[in-house]
């Protein structure tokens, strides 16, 4: 981790009014090192302990929602019970793979603009939505989950 990117963490966790833990520093660094992943709290854990770290679980969680609240994270809910989280990034929606569980991020203007549309028509104010696709990402390396 390079001395600045470091300062930069210290400035966002700051900023959202959070006081500079090292658990707090070392899951926010995790995100910013990897804008494109997707992290359930186990595989975080799984990152961190293969890093040295020894932060709990309970903690994992209880940071995961103070970054969510500090919109410096975003939460998915792919799936029931394993929610995913990823840096927050400018609004973009998601294919998943139901054999390998790969996501892939996508924007398309054309759907952005019909949900306008369609909200317009039942004169409804759109404030967000959530797109997501499930089915077969067909890479020669897909392979089926556990
Ligand atoms: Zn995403
Ligand atoms: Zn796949």
């Amino acid at each position: 981790m390079s001395y600045i990117k470091k300062n930069e963490n210290i400035e966002k966790l700051k900023e959202a009014g959070l006081k500079v833990t090292h658990s707090r520093c070392k899951i926010l660094e995790l995100f910013q090192n990897s804008p494109d992943e997707h992290y359930t709290a186990d595989k975080l854990k799984d990152i961190l302990t293969d890093n040295g770290e020894t932060i709990g679980l309970a903690t994992i969680y209880r940071v995961l929602t103070q970054l969510e609240m500090a919109d410096l994270i975003q939460k998915n809910n792919f799936q029931e019970n394993h929610s995913a989280y990823e840096l927050k990034k400018s609004h973009h929606d998601h294919l998943i793979c139901t054999k390998c569980g790969s996501i892939i991020e996508f924007v398309n203007e054309d759907l952005e603009k019909l949900q306008e549309h369609i909200s317009k028509k039942y004169n409804f104010s759109l404030e967000s939505h959530v797109m997501t696709l499930f089915g077969n990402c067909n890479k020669k390396d897909c392979k089926n989950l556990k």
